[in-house]
């Protein structure tokens, strides 16, 4: 069940097969195996055991496969974070997961350092290659420690809504059946394959669909440690990228490359878009403009992370996050009133068939976390009657495709109707002068919310408010459209999700 035998596997069956590759250095499949033993090696001599959890702090270089296949090897649980953490954020996070050991890399050592003051964690800085290169180790060094299905492989904070960020629990069935959904049923990756690696492997989107589904395919995953457009085109066309992974705002930056007709993206047969919605708009273009089929997924970090997915031998629907994947259901519950009180009935009022219903999508199957460590509440509240509850809400169509209506929490409420701001961006995003566009409510005295729209205008367009306005209230019911509406910089997280909670409008 352990993760890490994918690495010694493809090491017996190509060895000289390239596994990752970042700024012009090459890790064979061999190369990989015999580093994560030496690092699993020095752990182990650190006194981490089987079930330890060990904290990873690093952007994406090499260093990071080699510290994530080396932890599970000795039986480790990986707790990946964001690099760009503070100290006071780091210590919570390592106190809050118990990690006794931290692997960080030396650009990040200073915050690092001031948290382990507090935690007492024991730090192992690692330079830039100093993983990478262990020509003296023999891979049979440490085997790989057993582990059983249910026992947690990775603690992945995630961003959540509300309060401090939780580690939701993910075993080794978990992660092992959504890598495997990956490669054999949605990316279909083999030796040939080279998949892009831009999107943040601390995160689940990157961790599972691009480092877990290319070692497990035997292909090459190829690192860009910080995404920016003009050198994604160029790792693309270097490498001959076949599988592209980003998150809109990464397609919506592609999109904006002047030059980009410059570069050979002829290579790219798949483009896989997930972690927010994919306008319409920004979803043909990129078809239209590189070539590439383009397919929407859905998922959480607590879902392994993918539940959903346009199935590439079904017709792919714009808009649409698919269909859920092998070995997971989903359904659509009655979603939660803003009377009720905070009192979680164990049912679960599942909504019937019906192309209009507007609900919450639950999810169960062999993806679901297993819950947030230390915090039974917080479990009990997110899977309650069976299904693990989203706080997304959704529609279906009549073959059972689902659309993304918007997040619970970003429902905007404007005189007792609801305005979904994800309907009001994509108009947004229809017109010609929109780089970025973010939908929010904006507090009011006489509707209770009114619509306001933060947008980023493409460089050296030029509109006006009134024009944005007016091109919006033409196309979409008069209570929708933004009566507000800001020029601005659209604030982004990490892994290139909007931060609506950090956009205050006022009128
Ligand atoms: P995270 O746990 O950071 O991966 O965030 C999960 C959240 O991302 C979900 O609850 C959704 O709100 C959002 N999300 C992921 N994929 C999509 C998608 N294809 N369309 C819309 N929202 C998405």
């Amino acid at each position: 069940m352990n993760l890490a035998h994918w690495v010694r596997q493809r090491a017996h069956a190509s060895p000289d097969a390239v596994a990752v590759r970042q700024g012009g250095t090459d890790l064979t499949y061999a190369a990989l195996d015999r580093a994560s033993a030496a690092f699993a090696v020095r752990l182990r001599d650190l006194g981490v055991a089987p079930g330890d959890r060990v904290a990873l702090v690093a952007p994406n270089v090499l260093a990071f496969p080699v510290a994530y296949y080396a932890i599970l090897r000795t039986g480790g649980v990986v707790v990946p974070m964001n690099p760009l953490l503070k100290a006071g954020e780091v210590a919570y996070t390592w106190q809050d997961s118990g990690a006794r050991v931290a692997v960080v890399h030396a650009m990040f050592a200073g915050e690092a350092q001031a948290a382990a003051a507090t935690t007492g964690t024991t730090v192992v800085v690692v330079g830039p290659d100093d993983l990478a290169a262990p020509d003296e180790v023999d891979a049979d060094a440490l085997e790989v420690a057993e582990r059983e299905p249910e026992d947690t492989a990775v603690i992945l904070y995630t961003s959540g809504t509300t309060g401090r960020p939780k580690g939701a629990e993910l075993t080794f069935a978990n992660l092992r059946s959504n890598t495997l959904v990956c490669v054999e049923t949605l990316f279909r990756n083999g030796p040939d394959d080279v998949l892009f690696g831009g999107l943040p492997l601390f995160h689940s989107f990157g961790q599972t669909c691009a480092l877990n589904t290319s070692v497990a395919g035997g292909s090459c995953l190829t690192l860009l440690p910080r995404f920016d457009p003009r050198e994604a085109l160029e790792v693309v066309a270097r490498d001959r990228v076949t599988i592209f992974l980003g998150v809109p705002t990464m397609y919506m930056a592609l999109l904006g490359v002047a030059d980009r007709d410059a570069y050979d993206t002829s290579s790219v047969r798949l483009g896989v878009s997930g972690g927010s919605s994919l306008p319409v708009e920004v979803l043909h273009g990129v078809e239209e403009a590189f070539g590439m089929q383009v397919l929407e997924g859905y998922g959480l970090s607590e879902t392994s992370p993918v539940a959903s997915f346009n199935h590439p031998d079904r017709p792919s629907r714009a808009g649409s996050v698919g269909v859920p994947i092998r070995g997971v259901e989903m359904a659509l519950a009655r979603p939660p009133q803003e009377d009720e009180d905070d009192t979680h009935h164990d049912e679960v009022e599942l909504l019937a068939d019906d192309p209009d219903a507007i609900g919450e999508i639950v999810v169960r199957g062999e993806n679901v976390m297993r819950g947030y460590r230390g915090d039974p509440a917080a479990t009990a509240e997110a899977v309650r009657g069976g299904w693990f509850h989203t706080g997304d809400l959704a529609r279906r169509d009549a073959d059972g495709y689902f659309f993304i209506v918007d997040r619970v929490k970003d429902l905007i409420i404007r005189n007792g109707f609801n305005v979904y701001p994800r309907e009001v961006e994509e108009v947004l995003y229809a017109h010609p002068a929109v780089a970025e566009a973010a939908v929010v409510g904006v507090p009011d005295p006489a509707h209770g919310e009114e619509v306001g729209a933060l947008v980023q205008l493409k460089d050296g367009a030029q509109a006006s408010e009134e024009e944005l306005r007016d091109f919006v209230a033409q196309r979409i019911a008069a209570f929708k459209y933004p009566r507000v509406v800001r020029f601005g910089p659209v604030p982004k997280g990490p892994t290139g999700k909007i931060l609506k909670r950090e956009i205050h409008l006022e009128r």
